[in-house]
């Protein structure tokens, strides 16, 4: 029998309860019968106990030599290492991804860690040419409290990017995951404290969006970094307001185009791994595909055969490609966009329905899902469905493609199949999206590569994971000047 977690906050060195005794459940999507935990419900007045606490003990964290620092994140990672493989098992649990899919991300987390230990150590200023007798130079110095505000779909990558860099740069941070993986949220906060970091560097909110507001409104929050959907986005940038850093990095519509020199076959795999790798919840994912009208029909039907050809199940089951959606919110979104669909005349050639039989009666199953006949006024095109379905819509000219493709509120991934260099060059100057990928799935990324979208997928304020750019969010700048008295 698989155990039923406790969980608990993380606030002023102590493991807490909510004061207001609120609590909520979380359980397997892949089984409603199995639960995973139960964990604090936290008010507004928890968060501000949090916020508090780290901000009392934010400046002592401040002032441990970087070289400590570092070494904090290097021992978490040691241990997330360790325990890699238990942790991949109840990420399997909480979140529904599959084995192979929750192996990556903790594969992945430490290094993130280690990485960031790198960066404490290159945290540098400058030194410039006085105009008098003296000398001026700048420091880089902690922001003092951050807030961070995470999803569920990488319970632990995307926090260890958030944490990993502002702990390297001496804040203390008061982190609220999201209630769909609160224990993944606390495992990442145990094995820092295990580590060795300051208990009062670090404060755990659990709890949704009364908590998450709490945390970015609190004015002694220096800096807030969100990763999540557009619309908690807007909400939290203008919570934020001018005078505080604010880093959001939101949702997306990501297309790829198949040119008539594709190789069929391959585009086929890369936009299947896109779209349906993590049941379709990556922020990255392939969810519009242009193709060009000389082999729109075959690939359609590649894509058909391919959809139906995967195996959905349960994250831990023998051969499964797709695991469930994570909630059963994240079910009604997308069974309620195959409805739209199919009533804006989109024609679903692959899905459209939930898979039958044992093994997934008790979760949140879709089958994969693909469209044809699309067009770009359809909500289909336009709206994010974060979820594991594809619009099809066909083109003329390259022209027309890029046009489609920039046809977008959102600027996060873009990919393009080609074997023309001079094309896949061109669609990469035009693309209004942060990456773009030639001849690659949409999703996945180098670690210390800028990461981040455009348009209303991201406020640009500084780059995810590129090492110097996140340190520069993190830490403000004084410049110092000096006169030695005679
Ligand atoms: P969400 O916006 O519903 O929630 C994200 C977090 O914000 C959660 O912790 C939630 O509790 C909290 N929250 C909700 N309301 C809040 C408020 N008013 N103030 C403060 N915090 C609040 O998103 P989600 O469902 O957890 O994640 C899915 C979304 O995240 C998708 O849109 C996806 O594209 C996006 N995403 C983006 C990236 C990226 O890097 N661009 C990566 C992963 C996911």
């Amino acid at each position: 029998m698989t155990p039923t977690h406790e969980g608990r906050n993380y606030i002023a060195g102590e493991w807490v309860a909510s004061a207001s005794g609120r609590t909520f459940d979380r359980r397997n999507p892949a089984d409603q019968d199995d639960l995973v935990g139960v964990f604090p419900d936290s008010t507004a007045a928890d968060s501000a106990d949090a916020v508090s606490a780290v901000a009392d003990a934010a400046p002592a964290w401040g002032r441990v030599p970087a070289p400590e620092r570092a070494l904090v994140l290097q021992r978490a990672a040691d241990i997330l290492e360790r325990r890699a493989d238990e942790l991949a098992v109840e990420l399997v649990r909480e979140e529904g991804k599959t084995l192979a899919e929750a192996t990556a991300e903790t594969r992945r987390t430490p290094q993130n860690l280690r990485f960031y230990a790198g960066e404490a150590l290159r945290i540098a200023g400058d030194s410039f040419p006085s105009e008098g007798q003296g000398a001026v130079y700048t420091t880089r110095e902690p922001v003092g409290v951050v807030g961070a505000v995470t999803p569920w779909n990488f319970p632990l990558n995307i926090p260890s990017r958030k944490l990993g860099p502002a702990l390297a740069a001496g804040n203390g941070v008061v982190y609220k995951p999201s209630p769909v993986s609160p224990l993944l949220g606390q495992r990442l906060v145990e094995a820092l404290l295990e580590a060795g970091l300051a208990p009062g560097a670090i404060a755990l909110v659990q709890g949704g969006a009364e908590a998450g507001a709490a945390v970015v409104g609190d004015h002694r929050v220096g800096a807030v970094t969100f990763t999540g959907s557009t619309e908690t986005g807007r909400r939290i940038h203008s919570a934020v307001g001018p005078s505080r850093r604010c880093q959001l990095e939101m949702g997306g519509k990501n297309p790829v185009l198949v040119l008539p020199d594709a190789d069929l076959d391959r585009a086929t795999a890369l936009i299947v791994k896109g779209a349906f790798g993590l049941s379709g919840q990556a922020c990255t994912g392939t969810s519009r595909v242009l193709v060009h009208e000389s082999v729109h029909d075959r690939l359609v039907e590649l894509l058909a055969a391919a959809a139906d050809s995967l195996t959905v199940g349960p994250g831990l089951g023998d051969g499964v490609d797709m695991g469930p959606l994570a909630a059963d919110f994240q079910l009604r979104k997308t069974l309620d966009y195959v409805a739209i669909g199919c009533k804006e005349g989109a024609e679903p050639v692959a899905g459209a329905q939930r898979p039958a039989g044992p093994g997934t009666d008790r979760g949140f199953f879709v089958r994969p899902t693909v469209f044809t006949g699309c067009t770009t006024d359809m909500r289909i095109v336009r709206e994010e469905i974060f979820g594991p379905v594809i619009a099809v819509q066909r083109f003329g000219t390259f022209e027309e493609a890029l046009t489609l493709a920039n046809d977008s509120d959102y600027g996060l991934a873009a990919g393009i199949v080609t074997r023309d260099l001079n094309r896949a060059l061109e669609f990469a100057r035009s693309s209004k999206n942060g990456l773009v990928k030639i001849n690659q799935p949409t999703t996945g990324m180098g670690m210390t590569v800028p990461f981040g979208g455009l348009k209303e997928s991201s406020t640009q304020t500084f780059k995810e994971q590129a090492g110097n750019s996140m340190m520069m969010f993190y830490t403000q700048e004084k410049s110092v000047y000096i006169s030695a008295l005679s």
